[in-house]
């Protein structure tokens, strides 16, 4: 609130107190991101949000190296803040690897290494899918990434909180955060960008005023970062308290749901705050909209009309589009409660039952 009202200097105005106070401010911020992933504070830079965040890595990173080479290895199941940016990259001629993943929406760690060539510049992998929870081997890829001199990117937006990220440990040389999926505000993010041993450039996509020393020009939005910093501290320091919640919680939903459906993904490698259930012969549409007075579930991806594609993480673990229109996915969060979830399955339940009898 303090960077909302009376604290509303420009970082970026250095002659006076109000901009010092604020560039205090954001410094802070950054520490606190950076002990959250063990990373050097001036290897974080602000953006607004991991979408940003992704294109910077991706973009940049192959303009950078362009000298280096023109491919790109990244999976089915990325993010589209992933996937269309590789797809832009191929409008302007670069060549890109979209990796298959396996019914668990796994990565076969040899497809990695098969797939890298004299000309691979860089490896972009999720460490944790948005739709299904699949956490990615991140360690093991990163680890063959530097074996053949090739930059590591992975988009951890849903990842914080959830599991240990340790960017020196787990060799990543790129990665983005999101404030929003760890009750930080919305619009703020950051890229970590390693920047020793040995020193990754991204060439920027914003310019402008130079500020991130020239990696990301822009005003910086300071309440928000602000708001990011003390939510990555949250989340850290309730990691192990929230996840024992959300796996007793998972095997409720799972125990009383598995009757009706099936696990879209695996149960093993994924975070325990996310449910994908498919039910066999009833919209995953019909579901989200008979409960939607009381419960806030959605389909698999952003796109949940009938008339549009079905998710393409679904469709990519080897559903077919009958089936991906018949999923919804569950998430719970920090703040709910046993009874909620109970409550939820529940109504669920009462749901899928009056669903499939007006069917007959
Ligand atoms: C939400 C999300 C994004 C996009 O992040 P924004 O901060 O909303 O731009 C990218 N990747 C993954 C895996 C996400 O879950």
């Amino acid at each position: 609130m303090p960077y909302l009202t009376e604290q509303f200097g420009n970082a970026s105005s250095m002659d006076h107190t109000y901009g010092a106070n604020a560039s205090v401010a954001i410094e802070n911020a950054r520490a606190e991101i950076a002990m959250a992933i063990s990373s050097r504070p001036e290897d974080i830079v602000f953006t607004s949000g991991a979408t940003e965040a992704n294109n910077m890595a991706i973009i940049g990173t192959m303009t950078n190296y362009a000298r280096r080479g023109d491919h790109i290895i990244t999976c089915s199941t990325e993010h589209m803040a992933v996937l269309n940016t590789v797809k832009y990259l191929e409008t302007i001629g670069k060549k890109v690897t979209v990796l298959p993943v396996d019914e668990r929406g796994n990565i076969r760690l040899e497809h990695v290494e098969n797939a890298i060539t004299k000309k691979t510049v860089m490896i972009t992998i999720m460490a944790v899918n948005n739709e299904i929870g699949t956490i990615h081997n991140i360690d093991k890829i990163g680890e063959i990434a530097h074996k053949h001199d090739v930059i590591f990117h992975t988009d951890a937006a849903q990842a914080v909180g959830h599991v240990d990220l340790n960017v020196k440990k787990m060799n990543i040389d790129l990665m983005s955060l999101s404030a929003h999926k760890m009750y930080g505000p919305k619009g703020i993010g950051a890229l970590y960008i390693r920047g020793i041993r040995p020193k990754i450039r991204t060439a920027p996509i914003m310019f402008g005023g130079g500020q991130e020393r020239g990696r990301r020009s822009g005003t910086y939005n300071v309440p928000s970062i602000v708001g990011f910093a003390k939510a990555i501290k949250i989340a850290i320091k309730k990691m192990s308290y929230d996840d024992e919640k959300y796996e007793k919680w998972n095997g409720l939903l799972l125990t009383k749901l598995q009757k009706y459906g099936k696990v879209n993904g695996t149960l093993k490698n994924r975070i325990k705050n996310n449910v994908n259930m498919r039910f066999a012969g009833v919209e995953g549409k019909a579901i989200i909209n008979s409960v939607s007075d009381e419960l806030a579930i959605s389909a698999g991806s952003a796109c949940t009309t009938q008339t549009t594609e079905p998710s393409h993480v679904l469709l990519a673990i080897g559903l077919n589009k009958t089936q991906a229109h018949s999923s919804i996915r569950i998430g719970f969060g920090r703040f709910n409660t046993d009874s909620e979830i109970v409550f939820a399955a529940d109504k669920i339940i009462s749901t899928l039952e009056s669903l499939t009898k007006v069917r007959g």
